[in-house]
This record gives structure tokens, sequence and C-alpha cells, in this order.
């Protein structure tokens, strides 16, 4: 097996302060959650950014760019913004979801299929997608194609099949989100089986399914996702005082089973992503 990939998805775009005081919403809260994450064996930060007075979810470039630039003066972190458009509206939202490529992360996330979400529809339409796909791989950016249905992995393999996504494919296998795949063990083996052949993939799983499932793939040879934006409590009723907590729970788990965490740079290799054009603080 692989060293285990740990990301962690600090801020979201769901999650607030009123559901958890420790949400980061600025630049400097989200950079400084993302360190503490990486300190605690985090090897990626998945970052949503938000208004920083009202937390509201926005796509702003200056903002992605500031949390990426604080991350990488003090850290090797692998970093993945979303382009995520969900609370994107009106005719120039297909490019605007695309602004985080300006910001030069590692990797994006890159939503193929549509479903119902949070009392609407998360649209991805299909012309979108491969257009998406375009531009993401001429920015030199390793997509990270977030499923959360069967019929998504399907898309997902077209994609790939059209050499618009470069090897080895990396795929975040979404569970229990409403309305896609359930959070259970067989959904992830039934997600599992439908994979390309050479893909990487990792699991996330909202709340308190986050902690089994994230072990059943650790076990099954996955990698993992953690933090706020899945999950805001360690247990019923106990709040997280940050997304390391989270992290360094997954880590103590992976110890157990005898997985190894992947350092930043292991991570970079096992994905296929270029090293740091500049030596960086390593952890
Ligand atoms: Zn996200």
């Amino acid at each position: 097996m692989d060293k285990l990939i740990i990301t962690a998805a600090v801020s979201g775009s769901a999650p607030t302060k009123q559901q958890n005081p420790n949400v980061p919403y600025t630049p400097e809260e989200i950079a400084n959650e993302a360190l503490a994450a990486w300190r605690a064996g985090a090897a990626i930060a998945h970052i949503h950014v938000r208004d920083p007075e009202t937390g509201v979810p926005v796509t702003r470039l200056d903002l992605f760019q500031e949390v990426t630039e604080r991350i990488r003066s003090e850290s090797d972190l692998i970093i993945n913004l979303s382009t995520s458009g969900f609370h994107l509206d009106g005719p120039d939202a297909d490019e605007v979801r695309l602004l985080p490529l300006e910001a030069k992360p590692d990797l994006c996330s890159l939503d193929v299929g549509s479903l119902n979400f949070r009392g609407g529809v998360f649209i991805n339409r299909a012309d979108w997608v491969e257009r998406a796909a375009q531009r993401i791989r001429d920015a030199g950016v390793k997509p990270e194609i977030e499923v959360f249905d069967l019929g998504h992995i399907r898309q997902a393999r077209h994609l790939i099949e059209n050499g618009l996504v470069d090897g080895p494919p990396w795929l975040q296998l979404c569970l229990g989100i409403s309305w896609g795949i359930e959070a259970t063990v067989e959904s992830l083996l039934a997600m599992r089986q439908r994979l390309p052949d050479n893909a990487l993939w990792s699991v996330l799983a909202p709340a308190a399914a986050q902690l089994p499932i994230t072990t059943h793939a650790m076990l099954m040879g996955g990698h993992v996702r953690v933090g706020f934006e899945d999950n805001l409590y360690l247990e019923q009723g106990v709040k997280a005082d940050s997304n390391a907590q989270f992290v360094e729970r997954t880590v103590s788990i992976a110890r157990s089973l005898l997985r190894e965490v992947a350092s930043c740079e292991e991570a970079r290799e096992i994905l296929g992503l270029s090293p740091y054009p500049s030596r960086q603080t390593s952890r």
C-alpha cells in the first residue's frame, strides 16, 4: 500500500462560526488552520475562501492568492483550491469557477456529474466538465475529481479515456452527501470496483460517517480527507477546536493499523506532482 495521504478540508463553503466558532473565514484564519493541520500530518489542504466579514462563500482570486501565499511561505503543503461554483450565479459563473487556477495551486477540485444538493441542484454540465478539465490541464494543475455517485465515476473514466486528465488520476470519493451515494462500506466497495486501474483515490464522508468511512478506506489502501468542510464534531456533542484534531486522530488510527503517513514530499511523488520550485520548510 502507498503511504497514507491525508487531506485537511479546512474551511468548506457551508459551515459557519455559529455552528462552530473555530471555522475559519479570513485568509489568515484559513491559512493558519491549514498550517496546523500540516503540522499534525496532513499533506494536502483543500481550500474554499469566504467573505472575511460575513463568511459567505465567494470565489475571489485575491483571497485564494493570499491563502496560498501564506501557506507556501511557511510549509510545503500541497494546495488544492476548490472550483465549486455552487454559490455562483449568472452568465459568467462557469468562467469565475476557474479563477482559482490563476493562484497556481498544485491541485484543484473538478466536480463531475450534477446532483440534488442543499435544497437545490449542483450543476456540472457535461460540456463545462470537459472544458474545465482541458483548462485545468493547460494550467499545469492536477484535478482532484470529485465523484458523488457511481455515474460520476463513469464520467470521470470518460474524461480520462479522452486524454483530458493526465495519469495517475486522483479521485475523491464523496460518500453520504445528500443526495449522492450513501456512506456505507457497500457503497465504498462499489465505487472502488469501478475506478480506472491506475486511479489513486481518497474518501470523504460527512459528520458521524467521517470516522468509520475514512477508517475503512485506510484499510483498503485508499487515502482520506477530514476537516471542518465535512465534520464539525469529534464525537457527539464535542465540537472540534481545529482541523488539526481530526488529522491527529487520523494519524493515530493509521499508526494503529500500521499504515504509514505520507509527508508532503512523498504525497507529491505518489500523485505525480512536480517538486516544489523552491525549497520550502518540510515536515
Ligand atoms: Zn470543497
